[in-house]
Formats: structure tokens, sequence, C-alpha cells
């Protein structure tokens, strides 16, 4: 890591003294657990700073305190219905054929007036919904359910029991209970309880200011321009949402360069202003990696942890300074994700008054074997799909450095530090993001193209939750034989009969034709060593040139047995270069890394290359045939064979079957 290039040259290297801190500090690595544990401690206990807030201005704030019901509610027996007061003794006998006539008492009960005659045997009090009940009366008869007679009387017709239709004092809120628990986060229903009690302003915890930075030398902010060599800032947005989200009050301080003197000045003046900052980046041993060098100069006692047996997130550093936490987040987004959700979360919750976050967790099997590092308490994300008997818990792995590892999963398994491994078929305990996953309706495993999305478009207008995971076509085909997906897109090329995918057909599958993908040589536009016919010749001309480079393709990938074809013995400068995408491919000429190499037309089109058509790949469906009759799988291959989605195909450069 620490993998600073580019204008990080101008930033001289720390002497190497230095390195020496970072290595201790590497060498005592805490577990997850100790960790955690020795940042708590180190943190609390303290008070959670409060304030006062009108009740208008306290939504999504935490409640600071317990609020016990000052009076009750309602505060008086209140009539539920439109009628009349009464006893229910009176009307014992009342019935259909046998009315019980009340001689009224001259006076109607509204709302907000306080009754003044009580009402005795014999009488009733006419009494409107809300109306305090009477002296005497217990019992409220509906209106619908009496009549009128002479002289300012009524009849009944049922018997009422004693209590009907009344609300006694304190039956909703009771004065002297509990009515919010401290922690408690307020929303429009708290608001009305408190309302109802004629609480007009809380004592609510105070929203942690939380300072985040950046570091990097690489980082551009979203909206800006990417330079060379340069990513745009995700850690940054990241962070301060999930900060927002765990009831603190972010402020992004933007991304600071790997300056030692200049985060310095950054870090010390985040902290005057914050109880607590979160940088991101810089906390490996790379010369251009200061961050955690400074925090020894910023409090007491200082760093508490540096380097924790977690994957993803080993590198991340924990500090207490004079009483706010300072934290250093891993580099890599998904990292930075997963170690502030699992260890910076706790904290900063318990900061704002919240009670810990509850994690919903569903048991899911994992279809695939996962390899854990021995001694390294390993987090893996997963998506989520409804297999055959149960959940199945794909892993979304594309490596800590990937930003869909984490944003595209659902939830995430733990590995024990003290396992190497996770057998196929392991249950497991899924931890969901958020509580409420919604089973995809769609499941597609197997090679990722443009093209799909296209296809999958239509569904996801009709709102249905179609999930494609990238395996590649080979992991595709083995979770379709496996049942766990409603079908795999593949493009397989089989050498012996010089055909693409049928032969690679298992029982129970059936191939539905995709589209096909011309395939042919990339180049920047302008090279004259490429301005020529055919695929052959634009090859003859690199071999021809040994300052040309080359870029690969992986083993196993259809595109890769072209360019060998074409190739012969031929080992030009680049053969090892073996990325696994075409977009990679794409990537690496346009970026003058290579001067050639082989992909898809769309592909290089959309990167403003230059491209010589050579053969087309088949890109088709492995359905799962017992998979075919479900609504969700009858509605793909309706779009695909729709003529919008045909000419979308078309349109970016694909050829529909
Ligand atoms: P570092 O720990 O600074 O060496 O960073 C490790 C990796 O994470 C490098 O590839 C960085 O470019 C990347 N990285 C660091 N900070 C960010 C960020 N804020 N957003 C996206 N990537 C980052
Ligand atoms: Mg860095």
């Amino acid at each position: 890591m620490g993998t600073d290039l580019g204008s990080g040259m101008t930033n001289a290297p720390p002497p190497n003294s230095r390195h020496s801190v970072d290595q201790d500090q590497f060498l005592t690595i805490l577990s997850r657990e100790q960790a955690l544990a020795r940042f708590e401690a180190a943190v609390f206990p303290r008070a959670v700073a409060s304030e006062q807030r009108p009740l208008a201005a306290a939504l999504g704030c935490a409640l600071a305190q317990d609020i016990v019901a000052p009076i009750d509610v309602p505060p008086f027996d209140r009539s539920n219905v439109d009628g009349f007061a009464v006893r229910s003794a009176d009307l014992g006998s009342a019935g259909e054929a046998t009315p019980t006539r009340l001689m009224l008492n001259d006076e109607a009960i509204a709302c907000g007036t306080a009754p003044t005659r009580p009402v005795l045997s014999g009488t009733a009090t006419p009494i409107a919904t809300g109306g305090p009940v009477p002296r005497g009366a217990d019992a409220i008869v509906m209106v619908e359910h009496t009549q009128p007679a002479d002289h300012r009387a009524i009849d009944i017709r049922r018997a009422a029991a004693p209590g009907q239709f009344v609300s006694y004092a304190g039956s909703d809120i009771a004065r002297g209970e509990a009515l919010l628990r401290a922690g408690t986060v307020i929303g429009s229903r708290e608001i009305g309880m408190l309302a109802a009690c004629g609480i007009a302003e809380v004592s609510v915890a105070r929203r942690p200011r939380v300072a985040v930075i950046s570091t990097g030398d690489e980082l551009v902010q979203p909206g800006q321009p990417l330079r060379t060599s340069a990513i745009y800032d995700t850690n940054g947005a990241i962070v301060a949402a999930a900060v927002t989200e765990n009831g603190g009050e972010a402020n992004f301080l933007g991304a600071v360069a790997d300056d030692e003197e200049k985060l310095e000045a950054a870090m010390r003046k985040a902290l005057a202003t914050s109880d607590m900052l979160v940088l991101s980046g810089g906390t490996s041993k790379g010369a251009g990696d200061v961050s955690h060098r400074i925090i020894a100069r910023l409090g007491k006692p200082g760093i508490i942890a540096h380097g924790v047996a977690l994957k993803p997130g080993k590198p991340l550093c924990l500090a207490v300074c004079d009483g706010k936490p300072v934290v250093i987040l891993p580099g890599f987004p998904t990292s930075a994700m997963f170690t502030f959700h699992d260890m910076i979360v706790p904290v900063l919750r318990r900061m704002a008054g919240l009670p810990p976050r509850s994690d919903a967790k569903v048991a899911a099997r994992v279809p695939v074997r996962i390899a854990s590092e021995l001694g390294r308490t390993e987090f893996v994300m997963v998506s989520l799909v409804e297999g055959a008997d149960g959940l199945i818990a794909y892993p979304t792995g594309k490596g800590s450095g990937a930003i869909t590892s984490f944003a595209q999963a659902d939830g995430f398994f733990k590995v024990d530090a003290l396992a190497d491994q996770m057998a196929a078929g392991t249950e497991a305990e899924v931890t969901l993001f958020t509580p409420h996953v919604r089973v995809p309706d769609l499941v597609i495993v197997g090679s990722h193209c443009t093209g799909l999305d296209l296809v999958t478009a239509p569904l996801a207008r009709a709102g249905l939750v179609v999930r494609s995971i990238a395996v590649g076509s080979l992991g595709g085909l083995a979770a379709a034989r496996r049942g766990e997906c409603d079908f795999a897109p593949i493009h397989l090329f089989d050498e012996a009969t010089e055909s693409y995918n049928t032969p690679f057909l298992a029982d129970g599958l059936e191939l539905v034709p995709g589209w096909r993908r011309m395939q042919g040589i990339v180049f920047r536009t302008g090279d004259r060593r490429f301005e020529v016919l055919s695929a052959q010749d634009a090859v003859r001309a690199a071999l021809a040139d040994p300052t040309c480079i080359m870029v690969n393709r992986n083993q196993g990938a259809g595109t890769r047995i072209l360019i060998d074809r074409l190739l012969g013995d031929a080992r030009p400068d680049g053969y090892w270069n073996q990325p696994r995408s075409h977009n990679a491919v794409a990537a690496a000429v346009a970026q003058h890394r290579a001067d050639w190499g082989m992909t898809i037309a769309p592909v290089a089109h959309a990167a403003g290359l230059g491209f010589i058509p050579l053969a087309e790949e088949h890109y088709d469906f492995a359905l799962v045939t017992a998979r075919k009759q479900r609504p969700a799988v009858q509605a793909f291959f309706d779009a695909l064979a729709s003529e919008q989605c045909r000419s979308a195909l078309a349109q970016a450069g694909f050829r529909p079957a």
C-alpha cells in the first residue's frame, strides 16, 4: 500500500528514523475486540453533551434524558362518541321491545366545557365526543341508539356496559410513567406523545461535530475534472454520509495532500472546532503516509491501536487526543466504509447519545469455498439470493479496493480469526446492512456485459428487483448447475468444435441466444502502424516494431484464444500483461500503457479508440430449465425479444441474435 505516485514525488520522503516508529506500531496488531475495547475505554465514560430544543426543532435528535409523563392523558374521563352520559345500572332492562326512558339534564357537554350537573339515577346528559364525563355517569350511549321522547326525555333500546365509550383519565398516558427513553430518536410519533403531555421543549443530545478529511495527492473532488493518474475522492463523501446516518454532524473539509506540514495544520484546525476527527488514507507504512505520525503530536494519550487484525481494514489507526477521538481509516473505500461501520460507529453513536445499532441477521448458505487469512477476523460482503432451499450468500468480492464490494452488498458474514477457510456450503450468519433486504426477483450470475443493462432496464422500471453478479462465464455456469441463479450469461469458445457456448451446457440447462459482440484490434486513432485493413496486417505491423507494446487477456478468455491465434509463437512486449476485462484493455491503450490489444467494438468506441474488426463473440444465456416459467425470467426474455431492446442493443454496438 502507500502507492502515492505521481505528484507525491514533490513531497520529500520523511527521514528513515520515522519509519521505525511505524514498524513498531504495526508490530503490535490488536484483535478487533481488543482494539474496540481499548478505544471505548479511552473515550468513555463521558457526559453526552445536550441542548434544549423546541419540539419542532427536535425532529431526528436523540433524547438526552428519559421523559416521565407530567400529566395524565386524557386528563379527565372523556367520552369517545357523541351521545348521552348515563348510569349503566339504569339500563339493565333496556331492549328493542322494552326501551328505558331517561330524563335529560339541563345542559349539553361540549368539548372543552366542564359539566355542572350530576347525572342522577333516571337521567342522562347530552355529551359530545371529547367531552368530560359528568359526575355520577359511568357510560355513554351512542346517539344512534337513542330516540328523542316528549318533555326533554330520550328512549334507549339497549343496555350499556359500565365504562362503555369512556376513555378514563390516564388510560392513554399515566402521569409518572416513563414516556420515552433517553436515546430514542425523535420522530413525528414521539413528537405527538410529547405534545399530548404539554411538553414544548426537550433536552436532546447535541450531535457530535465530526470533521472529515481525506488524504492523498491523488484525490480529486467529484465535480472536478479527473487528472491523469488521479482518482475521485470516495471516502470523503462516504464517511460524511455515514457520520450523519449515525447521529453526528459531519463537516467535510476536503482532501489534503500527503504533506506533513499541511496535513498537521489541517488536522489541528479541524480538531479545534470538532468533537471527533476522521481521516482516511495514509495509514499504511508507505513513504507518503504521514497522518499517523502527526497524531502523536496532537494530544494525549495519542494512538491506541494502529494495525487491527481485521480484514478488510488492517491499517486502521485509532487514537484519542485530549479527549477527542481521532481515527485514520484505511484508504481503500471498502476498507474505509467497513471499518467505519464496525469500529467507529459504536463510539460515535454513544457520543451522540444513541443506543447501539441493532443489526438484523439472517442465515444463508455460502456456495463457494472462502479462503481466509489465519489470525485476522475477516468480513465477507455478500449479495443474497433465494435458493431452492433457503437463502444463498454470494461473496461480492472484488476486493477491498472496490467500492462496489460494499456498496452493492446486502450484508456480510464473519470468518473467525482462527479459521483459515470456510468450506463451500457452510451456513453463515449474515448481518444485513439494512434490516429489510428484498430478495431479488431475477438472479443473473456470470459474465457481465453492458448490453445486459439494456435488457434489464424495463424490468427495473416495472418494479422487479434484478441482481446481476459478475463472476465470469465459468463461475456463472457452476452457479446455474447448482440452481443458484435463473440463468448465466456466458461467452465461452470451444476450440475442439470451434463453436460458442453450446458445448459447455450441462443437464438441466438450455441455451437462449443473446447477442454478438464484434472483437477486434484496438489502437489509438492516428497510430500509423494500425491504419491498415485487417487485424492480421495490424498484428504483423505491431510485431515488426520492437517498441510496440501489447496488452493481452487472461488465460481462459475467449478473446485470449483469438489473440494467441494471431500471435502464433510470437511473445511481444506486453504479452504477460493479462487483465481480465474488455474495459481494462481499452484503458491500457487509451492511456499509452500499451499500443494495441483486443477488445469488443462498443468498448473501443466508448473509449474513443480505433478498431479493426476480427471475429464475433457470442454472448448467450445458459438458462436453468427449472426456472424458465418464473415471471421475472419470462419478463427478461420478453424484453430481450422486444423491438425496443433489439434496437437499443444495436445502437450500443451489439448484434442481437
Ligand atoms: P493509502 O492508505 O493512502 O496508501 O491508500 C490506499 C489506497 O486507497 C490507495 O489506492 C489510495 O489511492 C486509495 N484511497 C485513499 N484515500 C481515498 C479516498 N478518499 N477515496 C478513494 N480512494 C482512496
Ligand atoms: Mg494515500
